[in-house]
């Protein structure tokens, strides 16, 4: 057993994200046959994922605000500390923060076979379907 050193915080990228998101690595493989990826995402307001989807799905839990997370039929789930999403295999999502409230979440997912495809990024969420 042992501590593990502390990581950078890292911005997340404009291709992939609108507005300020920062991710800290908390669980990723470490040994052979490991799959889990856990980061801690924190959204400025108003900030959210582009579209995207992941291989073996994902799990959200709220740590901090209000969150905003939408599929492609139009369906807004608003969700707040505590609570907790899951985002089946291959469904087209975004998550992000309300307008007026930072957001934080755990995001888990587990790696595909090949970890580049563990999640496929899509096109921006534009205004109009973030506020709609
Ligand atoms: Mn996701």
């Amino acid at each position: 057993m042992e501590i593990l050193p502390r990581t950078e915080t890292i911005k997340n990228p404009a291709t992939q994200f609108t507005g300020d998101v920062w991710l800290d690595v908390i669980a990723a493989p470490r040994e052979p046959g490991q799959r889990m990826f856990v980061g801690r995402v924190r959204f400025a307001p108003g900030a959210r994922t582009a579209w995207h989807s992941h291989a073996l799905g994902q799990t959200l839990h709220v740590t901090q605000g209000i969150a905003w997370m939408g599929t492609r039929d139009g369906s807004k789930i608003v969700a707040h500390a505590g609570e907790t999403i899951y985002c089946p295999a291959g469904e087209d999502h975004w998550h992000g923060a309300a307008p007026d409230s930072f957001m934080e979440h755990l995001a888990m997912i587990d790696h595909a076979d090949d970890p580049a495809t563990s999640t496929t990024w899509l096109e921006h969420v534009t205004d109009e379907h973030y506020l709609g």
